[in-house]
């Protein structure tokens, strides 16, 4: 029966959106969520077939094993037992993590990871996703959405007890709930952008390079890094500067993408063949860490994941940080039968944790760039960083 539930719009489907509908649901609520994009588990919600592989680490893991969900996820991750760091003459050293099990982070694929959740969070009868509808509107204080057909159809209102602002680090939920009140917001582009590239498995079938663990090749002017993946290929992330001598733009024809290469990283050249050709096709992703409070309006309105807490990714945790916010969302709801309560409480036991990780990413960035660089490739590895 879930006619008497109290009634929560989820905006956003993405790691954080979708595990939050699985924990509300479960905690008595009645869910809808609304995505502007089609269904990740369909072959258009990544046309151009990209991959995106992100590190799970202890905290994203009690999140999901709370709800049932590791074992299965961990059925479609890799284990990285430490980093593989790459220098430039071509020598490699490996750092291991931790001996413990909980001391290892596991590659899974975005896609993978969020057919998993949502699938679970599809089969609670109270959770309902329309996929396809962008929330353009909020009513913070009545807890009312209008949504619209991204396919062309009328705007719908919705009418909710609370929403959830998990619509990502450009969060329109968050935009419209602070509007014209006293809140802070800080929005910090890096310079430097991304892209995705590929080793494939070799021609033998097997791994062109040792597979249960993160491979880095630190640098001053461009840093990589690759997470493996079950097929025995690895998805690589090369960072470097939009603009300058040494940046995206400057890799604008194939010999100077192969230079490049040939310089920076010249035993990772040999091992992607379609390098070139994935230089050109890919997107340039912008890093942006955005520092916001208040993540909540009375009883009414909360954010959740990239919304609320933004953070470079050389760190590794913003996916873990989000669906920490999941557990943590749930735990104070469960606490504070007064919602109002429950969600300051949610705001105060996270904030603190986040603007921490904010500067961690940003510090790892250096590190990474500068110092794993110039102390000969031994700085030390956790398994709670990249
Ligand atoms: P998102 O994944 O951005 O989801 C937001 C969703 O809201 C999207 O589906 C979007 O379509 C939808 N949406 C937006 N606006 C609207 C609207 N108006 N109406 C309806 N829907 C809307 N984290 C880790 O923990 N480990 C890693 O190894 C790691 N590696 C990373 C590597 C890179 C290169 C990057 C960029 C990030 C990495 N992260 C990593 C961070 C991680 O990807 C994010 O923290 C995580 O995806 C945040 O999830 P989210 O659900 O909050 O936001």
């Amino acid at each position: 029966m879930t006619e008497n539930r109290e009634r929560v719009v989820v905006v956003g489907a993405g790691l954080a959106g979708s595990l939050a509908a699985l924990y509300l649901a479960r905690r008595g609520y009645q869910v809808d969520v609304y995505e502007r994009r089609p269904d990740p588990r369909s072959a258009l919600a990544s046309p151009e077939g990209r991959s995106i592989n992100l590190g799970l680490s202890a905290r994203g893991m009690r999140a999901l094993d709370e709800v049932g969900l590791l074992a299965d996820v961990l059925k479609r991750s890799v284990p990285m037992r430490g980093r593989v760091v790459h220098a430039p003459d071509g020598t490699v050293r490996f750092q291991p993590y931790g001996v413990r099990e909980h001391e290892i982070l596991h590659s899974v694929l975005r896609e993978e990871l969020i057919s998993v959740v949502v699938d679970a969070a599809e089969a609670e009868p109270a959770v309902r996703f329309h996929f396809g509808h962008r929330l353009v509107r909020l009513d913070r204080d009545t807890a009312t959405v209008e949504v619209v057909p991204t396919d062309g159809g009328e705007p719908v209102r919705v009418h909710a007890d609370l929403v959830v602002g998990a619509d990502g680090v450009f969060s329109t939920v968050r935009q419209q709930m602070q509007h014209g009140l006293r809140a802070d917001y800080a929005q910090e582009f890096l310079p430097w952008g991304y892209k995705e590239l590929t080793i494939p498995v070799g021609a033998d079938g097997e791994p062109r390079v040792r597979l249960e663990a993160l491979h880095v090749w630190p640098g001053h002017e461009a840093l990589m890094v690759a997470h493996p993946n079950v097929d025995g290929s690895l998805t690589c992330s090369l960072f470097m500067a939009h603009e300058g001598p040494v940046s995206f733009a400057a890799l604008d024809t194939p010999q100077a993408v192969r230079d490049f290469f040939d310089r920076h990283f010249p035993d990772a050249g040999d091992l992607m063949p379609a390098l070139v050709d994935e230089m050109a096709a890919h997107p340039v992703g912008h890093l942006v860490t955005v520092r916001t409070a208040p993540w909540r309006h009375a009883d009414r309105v909360v954010l959740v994941g990239d919304a609320a807490h933004a953070v470079y990714p050389f760190y590794g945790q913003g996916m873990n940080s989000s669906f920490e916010d999941c557990l943590v969302l749930d735990s104070c709801l469960a606490a504070h039968p007064d919602r109002t309560a429950a969600l300051a409480a949610y705001e105060a036991a996270r904030k603190p944790h986040t603007d921490v990780l904010a500067d961690l990413s940003t510090a790892n960035f250096a590190d990474l760039r500068d110092r794993v660089h110039r102390i000969g490739y031994t700085a030390s590895a956790t398994a709670d960083r990249i």
